[in-house]
């Protein structure tokens, strides 16, 4: 089942990608180098010469995350820092950049601040309206597929075709698929930017992202920017990072196993307005969906009557915490509107986690029946 799991030999190939070159007595965890200096004597070189720089624990995560997209990586004190880079590397006064308008706001929020100001045309459009938006003239253009909280998709292959017939750069926000659940890269994107703090690190603990590229002109500029710009992170960071991404294929497999069944019961049943997953045939980018991705992520749109019911429901919900963010093993929920994201005042954002999956999908519709009574 294609789409239930990602889960295939390429995980366990990544896995033990370096089982067999260690030798005796090496340690197979990474290790921890909280360092500001390394010995130096005499004429600069080596890998590691100042710890803002380098650090050998960002080589270890860097080389895995990497290898997880056959690309290289650099990584992020979160994913705010990793979209920066492309953003300064990526434009100059006079490019013009291209945004969803219902993507996620804080790479809105940056364009407009710092690059607007300084002669950057910022322009935006929607996510189903991005097939019809001519794309040529932009320098980048920076999407976020599904995009949340709406759940759109962009055609990766088809937008990427026609940014570079205009000799622009396509980024892909691959926070909610992870590179398990889809690869930019393969269908045509220039680079691809991630939260870590949501589901590839996925136990709620730390702020990190990363880029990925197989460019190595970008990949040496945004390397540049990091050891410029100063935006690192912390080698404990890195290592929690390290350590969630070994499980990332076992709660990837879970959380779209559990949204799935979530989303059938859900949609199934009377109470709801109105339910939104990639996985439902009644997607309007269904077919999309089971083309690109690899399962249809750990987001659901599901619409309740108001503010009133969606917040009961939340409440009432023993298997929901009630925060903002998504990619945890412990399943969420939120009223985005409570933002200023597009969307009703009675929808909520579900970002399901990795319990089991019966007593998750039972518990939920327990709390639905008594939040609609
Ligand atoms: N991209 C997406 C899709 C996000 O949801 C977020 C955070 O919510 C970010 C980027 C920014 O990530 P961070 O909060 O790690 O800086």
């Amino acid at each position: 089942m294609q789409h239930e799991t990602p889960g295939d030999g390429r995980f366990a190939d990544f896995l033990h990608r370096e089982s067999k070159a260690a030798t005796a007595g090496t340690p197979y965890a990474p290790a921890i180098v909280p360092t500001s200096v390394y010995a130096l004597p005499g004429d600069p070189s080596g890998p590691y010469q100042y710890a803002r720089w380098s650090n050998p624990g960002w080589t270890a995560l860097e080389g895995a995350l990497g290898a997880l997209e056959d690309a290289e990586a650099l990584i992020f004190p979160s994913g705010m820092a990793a979209v920066a880079a492309v953003l300064a590397t990526g434009l100059r006064p006079g490019d013009r950049l291209l945004l969803q308008s219902d993507g996620y706001g804080g790479t809105r929020a940056a364009a407009e601040k710092y690059y607007a100001p300084i002669g950057v045309q910022v322009d935006s459009c929607a996510t189903t309206a991005l097939a019809e938006q001519p794309l040529e003239q932009y320098r980048l253009v920076l999407v976020e597929t599904p995009a949340n909280p709406c759940l759109d998709l962009v055609d990766i292959r088809a937008t990427a075709q026609r940014v570079h017939a205009g000799g622009g750069r396509l980024v892909i926000d691959n926070t909610l698929m992870t590179p398990l659940g889809q690869r930019p890269l393969d269908l045509g994107a220039d680079a691809v930017v991630y939260s870590d703090t949501k589901v590839l690190n996925g136990h709620s603990d730390v702020v990190f992202g990363h880029v990925t590229t197989r460019d190595a002109d970008l990949l040496g500029q945004i390397e540049e920017w990091r050891r410029i710009g100063g935006a690192i992170p912390g080698p404990f960071e890195a290592w929690m990072v390290q350590r969630g991404l070994e499980t990332l294929e076992l709660r990837v497999a879970r959380l779209q196993a559990n949204a799935l069944a979530l989303a059938q019961a859900l949609a199934a049943h009377a109470a709801p307005r109105a339910v939104v997953y990639p996985g439902l045939p009644g997607h309007p980018a269904h077919a999309l969906a089971c083309a690109q991705m690899r399962g249809f992520g750990g987001l659901i749109g599901l619409t309740l009557a108001d503010k009133a019911q969606a917040e009961a429901f939340i409440d009432e919900c023993r298997y929901l915490r009630a925060q903002t963010s998504f990619g945890g093993v412990h399943s969420s929920a939120e009223r985005r509107a409570r933002w200023g994201d597009p969307v009703d005042a009675g929808s909520i954002r579900l970002a399901v986690g990795c319990e089991p999956t019966e007593a998750l999908v039972a518990e939920l519709i327990r709390a639905l029946e008594v939040a609609a009574r």
